[in-house]
């Protein structure tokens, strides 16, 4: 068989190709007709095959566009869709057949549609490529929604724009999470920084990794620059070692943990905090900070201070007042006689006190009763009560001090007081004298009760006797 001409040699046409090339040849006619027959069919044979693979090409391409999360789509240079890929065709809620042919304006709230001929515009008559948010209303669903969208030109063979590509992806919800994330960080930063206690977080080492505008304001520091820094650098070592303690703990019991910390500032003023600290953990169980919250509690403590003195102290005279007298010896009392150690109560009244109020008057009187508490408070020891138990009696509780030692302090306190009269305006005097009785417990029967009973009796007994004196029961 002869050799198949290739089709570039192929005759030219005169009359018939065939027979224009059997005149050159002289091969016959039928014979290059059948080539020719050959020839063709294979030629067809050819471009179906490209036309078939053409074909697949599109659908697999038009498949994968038809899979991909994105908005696909092809607009020709009026704006007009010439293709829209599955998610687009849903997103316009139109068949494809419905959606070429027609631009946005069939699709998208009027109103919200000037943000895609924007781009489009840049795009189809600048030839530009954009990148950029577009916010769009569909039709039908009245929501706003935000795209992410690349457009980019396309060309003919002569490089001409003859229309755009555009693939656009739905970000609202990575938006809205954004923006709530946003919101919710303004929050806490305005929480953390307006809030009155100074809330920070320290690393393992101490190091502050955060600290709110009132822990800044405390240390009259911006909050940013005491990140990096440890308690000694911003306190005094005192109170660095005691904030330690209680971070210790925390980061020890790997629980929350709270407690009263105290410290001393610049103006010398001891302040007092009340102080919750708790280890933070990662996902993988490892400690990585310690969150600290600690309130300023001076002002309560000072008015707790205050309100437990005069819960406990007697307004005129400043010593215990009874209740308090009475709740200190009991505990007094007992811790003696667990260590069998000796103890004395004297029981002191105001001789003819009433005589004083009458003659003098009341506040002289009230004066009287301060000018013994005084001399009552200077001659005792720390480790002694007194209290002032009645309107003008007193008792007084002597630890470690058997009733020959209490007589002698007894002594001196009578005779401190009557040496010590009053002086009026006027420079008369007004004298004073106390007695005093003595009790000293019989372990182990001695209750409170029947000792302060023993000492009334030898009150009594000194008043029986004349007043002025002390008495032993
Ligand atoms: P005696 O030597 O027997 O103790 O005589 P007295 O006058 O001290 O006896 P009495 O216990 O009857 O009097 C106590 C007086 O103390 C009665 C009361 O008017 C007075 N008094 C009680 N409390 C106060 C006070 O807070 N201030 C003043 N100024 N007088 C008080
Ligand atoms: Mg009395
Ligand atoms: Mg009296």
């Amino acid at each position: 068989m002869p050799k198949k001409p290739s089709k570039k040699n192929l005759p030219p046409s005169s009359g018939g190709p065939a027979e224009a090339f059997s005149r050159h040849t002289g091969i016959d006619p039928d014979k290059i007709n059948h080539w020719l027959e050959i020839v063709r069919a294979q030629d067809r044979l050819d471009s179906e095959a490209v036309l078939h693979q053409l074909q697949t090409r599109v659908k697999d391409l038009s498949d994968v566009l038809d899979h991909i999360g994105a908005y696909v789509f092809i607009k020709d240079l009026q704006g007009r869709y010439t293709y829209a890929n599955r998610l687009a065709r849903e997103l316009l809620n139109r068949s494809l057949e419905e959606i070429l042919g027609r631009d946005d304006s069939h699709f998208f709230s009027a109103d919200t549609v000037a943000d895609i001929y924007r781009h489009d515009r840049e795009v189809l008559q600048h030839g530009k490529t954009i990148s950029d948010e577009e916010r769009l209303i569909p039709n039908g669903r009245g929501e706003m929604r935000v795209y992410w969208t690349v457009k980019m030109p396309l060309h003919d063979d002569k490089g001409n724009i003859r229309g755009l590509c555009g693939i656009s992806t739905d970000i609202t919800d990575r938006i809205r999470m954004e923006e709530a994330l946003r919101a919710n960080q303004t929050l806490l930063a305005t929480v953390l920084d307006n809030i009155r206690a100074c809330i920070y977080m320290k690393a393992p080492d101490g190091r502050y990794l955060y600290a709110n505008q009132a822990l800044g304001e405390l240390l009259q520091r911006h909050p940013a620059s005491l990140i990096g820094l440890r308690d000694e650098n911003l306190f005094t070592i005192e109170a660095s070692v005691h904030f330690r303690h209680l971070d210790a703990q925390a980061m020890a019991s790997g629980s929350k943990v709270e407690g009263m910390e105290t410290f001393r500032l610049g103006d010398g003023r001891d302040r007092f905090y009340w102080s919750v600290k708790m280890p933070l953990f990662s996902e993988n169980g490892t400690m990585y900070a310690m969150l600290g919250m600690s309130t300023d509690i001076t002002e309560r403590k000072h008015l707790e201070d205050e309100l437990l003195r005069l819960a406990t102290t007697d307004d005129l005279t400043r010593l215990s007042n009874r209740r308090h007298f009475l709740e200190q010896a009991e505990s007094t009392l007992s811790r003696s006689r667990r260590y069998n150690e000796p103890l004395s109560l004297l029981m002191c009244d105001i001789d003819l006190f009433k005589h004083i109020n009458d003659t003098f008057g009341h506040a002289v009187g009230d004066r009287a009763l301060c000018r013994v508490a005084d001399i009552i408070r200077s001659s005792l020891r720390d480790t002694d009560l007194a209290g002032r138990i009645g309107g003008e009696e007193f008792a007084i509780l002597l630890v470690q001090t058997p009733p020959e030692q209490a007589h002698d302090v007894a002594e001196r306190l009578r005779q401190a007081i009557e040496s010590a009269p009053l002086v009026q305006d006027g420079g008369s005097q007004v004298n004073l004298t106390i007695s005093i009785g003595i009790a000293s417990p019989a372990y182990p029967v001695e209750t409170l009760a029947t000792l302060l009973q023993h000492a009334d009796q030898a009150l009594y007994a000194a008043k029986r006797e004349g007043r002025n004196r002390v008495c032993q029961a």
